[in-house]
């Protein structure tokens, strides 16, 4: 079901809540952890003023891009997997310096909770890169100690991307994040499978490593694909890098791929940063190719 073109203005300037999509024996959901703002045509160099003037639908009344931060749920009888743990209970105000407006992290563990898991049952956390809002929470510690919120979890981190870590600390990745994951990483490589039906594809671009995740199930085929798009703009105009991708030519280049694989039947894409369209499918409309979310909603818990 698709929603109608008055609610996708709205879902496109405001943070995602909490959405499920089935794939046969498997629930794949959004745990939403907060937002962040980006100022358009800093975070989309390629864009002018003029551009965004005329599509005001993706801007916030403050004038931002509004980005979703949180994980992805998979899970599949009593055993689950998350991909990446949001900002963590972190809030950034506005920095007139940086491409940024606010950020703000910190739902994770209450929206997990109204999705009826607790952070000890999670087996494994897959990262699709290292940078601060996706490890956030998966850096810090369980409350009243010093052992992890995910008690039980191994930390799966692509090869390339943890071995190029030096890098991303220099970045801008709090060394103190690093640490904190590494006596729980086992890094992982292209095409493996880490979690029934759900196999890593490394893509480069965004960080070394970046990675996104196909998940397959009920004849359906999800494509998690982490920060390789930042907005549903992109969808329309895969040529846009993002100004924090760290190889914008290769970066560009997966995304052409990306939008066209996203437009094959049976596939549903999920863009972690997307505002409230965070599952959706790539659909041609009179210009091209076009986001069209999924109406894909959960009820369980109040999450904004
Ligand atoms: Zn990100």
């Amino acid at each position: 079901m698709v929603n109608s073109a008055a609610d996708q203005d709205e879902s496109l300037r405001r943070p995602a809540g909490i959405h499920s999509v089935r794939l046969g024996d498997t629930k794949v959901s959004f745990v939403p952890d907060g937002a962040i703002q980006g100022r358009p045509s800093a975070w989309l160099p390629e864009t002018t003023d003029e551009f965004w003037a005329a599509h005001p639908e993706y801007l916030d009344a403050s004038g931002h891009l509004v980005a979703s931060l949180g994980g992805l749920l998979v899970e599949r009888g009593d055993r689950a997997l998350l991909i990446d743990t949001g900002f963590g209970p972190h809030t950034l105000p506005a920095d007139p310096g940086t491409p940024n407006g606010a950020m703000r992290g910190g739902a994770l563990l209450d929206n997990l909770a109204a999705l009826g898991r607790s952070p000890e049952q999670v087996e494994a956390v897959a990262f699709s890169h290292l940078h601060p809002d996706h490890l956030g929470w998966a850096a810090h510690p369980a409350q009243g100690g010093d052992r992890p919120v995910f008690a039980h979890a191994e930390y799966l981190v692509a090869e390339e991307e943890w071995a190029r870590r030096a890098l991303l600390e220099a970045e801008g990745t709090p060394k103190e994040a690093i640490a904190a994951l590494a006596p729980h990483v086992r890094t992982v490589a292209d095409g493996q499978e880490i979690f029934p039906g759900v196999q890593v594809r490394i893509t480069g671009g965004h960080t070394p490593g970046h990675a996104e995740f196909i998940i397959t199930g009920g004849g359906t085929r999800l494509i998690a694909f982490g920060d390789s798009m930042h907005s549903p703009i992109q969808v329309d105009h895969p040529e846009w890098s993002c100004v924090y991708d760290h190889d914008p030519a290769r970066s560009a280049g997966h995304r052409r791929r990306l939008v066209a694989e996203l437009e094959e039947p049976d596939t549903i894409g999920f863009g972690i940063h997307f505002a409230d369209v965070v599952f959706g499918q790539v659909r041609r409309d009179g210009h091209g190719p076009a986001w069209r979310p999924l109406d894909t909603r959960d009820d369980a818990g109040d999450n904004r």
